[in-house]
């Protein structure tokens, strides 16, 4: 876009994550992301072998690598906090080259919404940005706004770890609106307990879905 390059050329970019000049989010620090390459239980979020004692009602739960991996986390930031639509373009590449492989065919991608209150402090939704940016690189891909924040609470991250406060703190948060599609995953930048994405699946099985699903960038506290 003719304003991105206006806007690089009046603010020339550097590397959200170590500071050189020249891109956002620069091919050196987006090779170095530590990427993973299976999925997460979409029970319990573990990694690997375990056993499992969750009861977190997802299908599938994808993500692109760690929340601790600094290389990641300086462009969930970036894209937090700037919104750069320079960045934006940085991790359509980067995605790009990196899809899940089973998404089902008919898989609707639903961004987890954000409170008016948030939304107007902020000016976009982190997670809509990022569902466009999966469904660009996702051709078969569709978007549903069909989730709505219905009330207001403390940020997740605000009221610690644990996942059954987390759960108390966002219940009955969300509403499911209009037509649910049958198979939905849920898009936001990061998972962390799973209470949030967990309560708007809730909502939205309660109101028809047949599976739900999370893809997220990062995964971890
Ligand atoms: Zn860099
Ligand atoms: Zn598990």
């Amino acid at each position: 876009m003719i304003k991105d390059k206006v806007l690089d050329f009046l603010f020339p970019p550097f590397c959200v994550a170590c500071g050189r000049s020249g891109e956002w989010w620069c091919s050196q620090c987006q090779q170095e992301v530590q990427l993973l390459n299976s999925e997460a239980c979409p029970r319990c979020l573990s990694l690997g072998q375990h056993e499992c004692s969750g009861d977190l009602p997802f299908a599938h739960v994808w993500a692109i690598g760690f929340y601790h991996d600094p290389k990641l986390r300086a462009a969930i930031t970036a894209l937090k906090f700037h919104g750069t639509s320079s960045l934006r373009h940085s991790i359509k590449l980067f995605l790009g080259a990196r899809q899940p492989s089973c998404f089902p065919a008919d898989a609707v991608l639903v961004p987890m919404p954000l409170a008016d209150k948030r939304l107007k402090e902020r000016g976009f939704n982190q997670a809509e940005l990022i569902a466009k940016v999966f469904c660009e690189c996702l051709p078969q891909a569709k978007i549903s706004l069909c989730l709505k924040r219905v009330a207001h609470r403390d940020p997740q991250s605000s009221v610690g770890h644990d996942l059954a406060t987390r759960q108390l703190n966002i219940k009955n948060c969300f509403e499911a609106v209009g037509q649910v599609p049958k198979n939905v995953i849920l898009v936001d930048d990061v998972i962390t307990t799973g209470a949030t994405a967990a309560e708007a699946a809730g909502a939205l099985l309660a109101a028809g879905a047949e599976s739900v699903s999370v893809l997220t960038l990062a995964i971890g506290a």
